[in-house]
């Protein structure tokens, strides 16, 4: 898929999600279960002092009716209670026009989309026009399935209603393969996303790609290894007793220990013995990627040259054999030289297709010179 470049018209991230961390960090319950579970956790997280803004879901997509499915409006009250006390910001998610005007009505700080509202264009354009006007911070979790252009879209109708306060959460996506992952990271997606639009925060909720609270620290150390702009973390007083989400949920004292154990890296330096050093490593790509790209010049004239002889002896374009034994000499060569078998094979791969497209094209003009 091509991809397309996201235009945005943003606020940025610092004048309205200061960091309280490192970067800034939303932590708080999966769900608003009672007042006392909300100002127990909130109040513990307040006095730790690092996190930005208290989330907690009070209205829960669940995938079966009859789980826990939030508290509404009720628990709205309960975190305005909470943010008068501690003086935490929160964030809520919001899945229709109902939802919105209700967070609204609460003075929300910050909406969030979650990942199977980002799915909907129709609902995300509902909820983008009950916006209007306001100038509410959002944040769009990426879609249940791995579709870029629906992530961009989802931000895109909140930016053309008027939403310049915006920021992505990458929390994983369902690929259909089973994992140790609840849902997938596909950081290339993050990163992709990012590219299209360099000012947009994407931030990182390692919980819900994990669904389990061993895994989070390494999930949230490679989001911030990868520059991702913050985290949102759920953190519930007792996990063992919440009515949603329980595995992957830490305690208070858990997160603040994970908070102290994660390393954030610089992007830069001035230490000029560094940048040198990068600067000549640099070079040696850039000229290893130019060697690649005249190989694969090279390549491509030998594969036109076969698609023409195989036209002139009417020969198929596809050579199964053939391919089976590039596929396997190439993924056994590069194995040699301590190469990823998944590397050659994808790379492989790609230049068969792209073969195959050449030939295709060879005997298609041939046919076309004969009629
Ligand atoms: C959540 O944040 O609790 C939630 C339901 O998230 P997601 O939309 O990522 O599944
Ligand atoms: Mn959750």
């Amino acid at each position: 898929m091509t991809q397309s470049q996201l235009q945005l018209d943003l606020v940025p991230l610092s004048e309205w999600l200061p960091s309280k961390w490192k970067k800034p960090v939303i932590a708080g319950p999966c769900g608003a279960e009672s007042e006392d579970q909300i100002l127990d956790t909130a109040r513990q997280l307040a006095k730790q002092g690092h996190v930005s803004l208290f989330r907690a879901g009070v209205w829960k997509p669940r995938t079966r009716p009859g789980a826990f499915e939030g508290n509404g409006e009720t628990a709205l009250k309960w975190l305005t209670a909470m943010r008068n006390e501690t003086g935490l910001p929160f964030t809520v998610e919001v899945a229709n026009t109902e939802h919105a005007e209700l967070a609204l009505k609460y003075k929300t700080d910050v909406l969030w989309i979650g990942a199977r509202t980002t799915v909907n264009p129709f609902s995300v354009q509902e909820i983008a026009e009950a916006l209007k006007g306001t100038d509410v911070p959002v944040l769009v979790k990426n879609p249940v399935h791995a579709d870029l252009q629906l992530w961009m879209g989802a931000l895109e109708r909140f930016n053309r209603a008027g939403i310049r306060k915006l920021g992505a959460i990458h929390r994983g996506f369902h690929t259909g393969v089973k994992t140790q992952y609840r849902n997938q990271p596909l950081w290339e997606n993050a990163i992709a996303l990012k590219s299209s639009c360099k000012e947009l925060p994407v931030f990182c909720d390692p919980s819900h790609i994990c669904g389990r609270r061993d895994m989070i620290a390494s999930v949230a150390q490679k989001a911030l290894d990868l520059n991702m702009d913050g985290l949102m973390i759920e953190v519930h007083r007792d996990p063992a007793t919440a009515l949603s989400d329980a595995a992957q949920q830490l305690t208070p004292r858990l997160f603040e220990e994970l908070l102290m154990k994660l390393v954030v890296r610089d992007q830069s330096t001035n230490d000029s013995d560094f940048s040198e050093q990068l600067n000549s490593l640099r070079q040696v790509i850039d000229a290893i990627d130019d060697e690649i790209i005249q190989a694969l010049a090279h390549r491509m004239e030998v594969i036109r040259k076969i698609g023409a002889h195989k036209r002139e002896h009417g020969i198929t374009i596809l050579q199964l054999d053939r391919w089976l034994e590039i596929l396997q000499t190439r993924v056994a060569a590069g194995e040699s030289l301590g190469l990823d078998k998944e590397l050659v094979t994808e790379l492989c791969q790609l230049l068969h297709k792209s073969s195959i497209r050449k030939q295709t094209s060879v005997m298609n003009e041939n046919r076309s010179s004969d009629q």
